[in-house]
């Protein structure tokens, strides 16, 4: 089974939500993970059962990355504000990073979180 991760800042939280509901049909078969408050915030509005990681700024973006390095994230979905600054920007770039590095899908906004969840979900 696919494993995607989701992860938004706060200023994009409710447009991942919203995505998430726009998407469950598709969402509900897939091992879902994300950050701690995402997790939350998308469980509580959808039902969808999420594996929660710690929260972004204390270690959950770095939880991630970690599993994305070991082969076990079939795809990303990080909703990033670009108008903001975050205290743990180094582990945002971390995950970005090791998405890179690994070639690992990688969707930052809600244009290509719509490509990735495509794919994944017609098992491309
Ligand atoms: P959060 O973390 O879901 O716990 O808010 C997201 C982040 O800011 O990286």
């Amino acid at each position: 089974m696919s494993t995607i991760a989701l992860i938004a800042h706060d200023e994009k939280k409710a447009a991942l939500v919203d995505f998430c509901r726009r998407h469950l049909d598709r969402l509900r078969p897939l091992d879902l993970i994300a950050t701690g408050t995402t997790g939350s915030r998308i469980a509580e509005a959808t039902g969808l059962n999420v594996r929660r990681m710690l929260s972004g700024p204390v270690g959950g973006d770095a939880q991630i990355a970690a599993l994305v390095a070991t082969a076990q994230v079939a795809g990303v979905i990080f909703l990033v504000d670009p108008l903001s600054a975050h205290p743990h920007d180094p582990d945002i770039q971390g995950l970005l990073r090791v998405c890179n590095v690994h070639n690992v899908p990688v969707a930052t906004n809600l244009a290509t979180a719509e490509l990735i969840i495509e794919a994944v979900s017609s098992g491309a």
